[in-house]
């Protein structure tokens, strides 16, 4: 299984932001900004690369959800939602994830 995967299994703790029964948001354990959560399927998808018609509509899911979580977690003034897929994009874990990051003016550099 993999860390997220065991994350979403009550293997691993974490600190959740928003739950249902297709979607987990959980803060990221080594924050980039004042607000970092992590947005995720329950189902194991690896990345951005995975995704197709059988399994956008978590997807869609996801990012009709993302204003509800970052509203929740006390951002206010804008945000930035971010998938790292592949190696090049220095994705760590396995499972698709977006990062929402706020809290603070963020950088303009994207790369
Ligand atoms: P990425 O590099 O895009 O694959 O992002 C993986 C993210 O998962 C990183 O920002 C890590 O800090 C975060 N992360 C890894 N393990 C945990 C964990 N157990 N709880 C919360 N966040 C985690
Ligand atoms: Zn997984």
């Amino acid at each position: 299984m993999c860390i997220f995967c065991k994350i979403i299994a009550g293997e691993i703790p974490s600190k959740k932001a928003y739950e249902d029964n297709d979607i987990l948001a959980f803060y990221d354990i080594n924050p980039q900004a004042p607000v970092h959560i992590l947005v995720i399927p329950k189902a194991h998808i690896p990345s951005v690369d995975a995704i197709d018609s059988t399994n956008s509509a978590i997807v869609a899911k996801i990012f009709e959800t993302i204003p509800e979580i970052a509203k929740a977690a006390g951002i206010t003034n804008g945000y930035r939602v971010i998938s790292n897929c592949g190696d090049d994009a220095c994705q760590t874990v396995k499972h698709l994830h977006f990062h929402i990051l706020g809290g603070k003016q963020l950088s303009e550099t994207m790369a």
